[in-house]
């Protein structure tokens, strides 16, 4: 599928295809969170194990932020062996040249942009203000029904924390970020995984405080909350979000005011598309992409 001077397409694999999506752009082949090509660089977005990191641990032609890197090497315990850059840098890739952008959803989450493309590749996003103007905007609809629409309860958290609650967070991203609202007000511990991976990216536990697990292990402690917005947990739940509800999604499509949309991540709803269709902005989803 063409649109502009990108090519998009998936590579297959079995009966199906791989993970996200592939680009080829004059020529250069990149491939977007998904696990290593015979050819091309693979653009690494984060950490996150949906997102193809550790699978390109020992790929020479990986490219991550050197957080993302970071966080990939605390959780796997292998080296990675790929390109890094400090978020916010100019870099050359693949003879192309890129700029990286934060986009706030976990520590080392970066948005790759190809100005001569006018193509924007955001991975998963928190918080779009950083991002700039493009044509071409592939991104993620995680919340991508206009009913997923949430605020951060944290006023709720530093309650339950007071009372030494239990809080189960799932251990890249989620864990970082209680960490880091607690660090500032009494304080948590974690376990060993949640530790090991806080401290990659300098944040450090303290001697007392409440416990953040990870949620499958919530039950071992004798329960507490869940920090999520998802619905599919059986504790109660604090809503604390990495990602862009519905509303935060039209926000950031409108400020990077692109003319097409690909939606490579998530689960865009087709009130979503239509609403972009009315706008007069091209939409697809990663279906919709051979
Ligand atoms: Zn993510």
């Amino acid at each position: 599928m063409e649109i502009g001077d990108v090519e998009l397409y998936r590579r297959k694999y079995g009966r199906g295809f791989r993970p996200h999506v592939s680009l080829l752009l004059d020529g250069s082949e990149f491939h977007v969170d998904t696990s290593p090509g015979k050819s091309g660089w693979n653009l690494i977005t984060h950490a996150h194990s949906d997102h193809y990191g550790q699978r390109n641990m020992e790929n020479p032609h990986a490219v991550a932020s050197i957080e993302t890197a970071r966080i990939l090497e605390a959780a796997t315990g292998k080296e990675y062996e790929g390109l890094t850059f400090h978020t916010g840098e100019k870099v050359r890739i693949h003879g192309q040249r890129v700029e990286t952008f934060p986009t706030y959803h976990i520590h080392g989450s970066t948005a790759f942009f190809f100005r001569d493309f006018e193509l924007l590749i955001t991975g998963d996003v928190k918080d779009y203000r950083e991002l700039p103007e493009c044509q071409i905007l592939v991104t993620e609809a995680t919340y991508g029904f206009p009913s997923q629409v949430f605020e951060d309860e944290i006023d709720k958290l530093l309650d339950a924390a007071s009372d030494g609650a239990v809080f189960g967070a799932y251990p890249i991203g989620k864990a970082q970020r209680v960490a880091e609202i607690l660090t500032g007000n009494i304080g948590f511990r974690a376990e060993e995984k949640i530790e090991r991976i806080c401290r990659a990216v300098g944040i450090k536990p303290s001697k007392s405080g409440p416990l953040i697990v990870s949620p499958r292990n919530l039950a071992s402690y004798g329960g507490g909350y869940v920090l999520t917005a998802q619905k599919f947990y059986r504790w109660p739940k604090i809503t604390l979000s990495d990602h862009l509800d519905y509303e935060g999604l039209l926000e950031m499509i409108h400020h990077c005011n692109p003319e097409a949309v690909v939606f490579y991540h998530g689960n865009p709803s087709k009130a979503l598309t239509r609403y972009l269709e009315s706008e007069r902005i091209k939409c697809w989803t990663l279906n919709e992409i051979k």
